[in-house]
């Protein structure tokens, strides 16, 4: 069973209850579908609810994905600040001391700018970079 909301075309409003969405279309068709205020068989079935909150859904459902999203970034980081030695600007300098000394096993983070990653990446040192979000905020 399905409840719709009716309106006739002097916009009186009323529920009525078919067994299936094919029944309204049938009955509408036959004429025999009636406004219960003034008889008018000009029935007309209103647009549903559902359709703005689902609009609102969605965009709760973006922000949850972006809050996770962001909480997966702090994990990251959290991560390589704790396991990775910190070397700031030096960065590309050091990837290189490592890169060559194939002994080492040192694993680093810094920052790097553009041009530097375009060297590094020349002399073969693929960099791995990662969207480095703030934890406050
Ligand atoms: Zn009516």
């Amino acid at each position: 069973m399905i409840k719709y909301i009716l309106n006739c075309k002097n916009n009186h409003e009323f529920e009525s209850w078919f067994s299936n969405s094919e029944e309204f279309e049938k009955l509408k068709k036959k004429n025999l579908l009636e406004c219960i205020f003034c008889g008018s068989k000009k029935i007309s079935k209103s647009i549903m609810a559902p359709m703005v909150s689902s609009t609102i859904d969605s965009s709760v459902n973006t922000e949850k994905k972006l809050r996770k999203e962001r909480e997966n970034l702090i994990k990251l980081r959290n991560y390589i600040e704790k396991n990775f030695e910190y070397v700031g600007s030096n960065f590309s300098e050091k990837v290189r001391d490592i890169y060559y000394d194939k002994s080492s096993k040192k694993t680093i983070y810094g920052t790097t700018t553009l041009k530097e990653r375009e060297e590094l990446a020349e002399e073969g040192i693929e960099l791995l970079s990662v969207p480095w979000v703030d934890k406050e905020n």
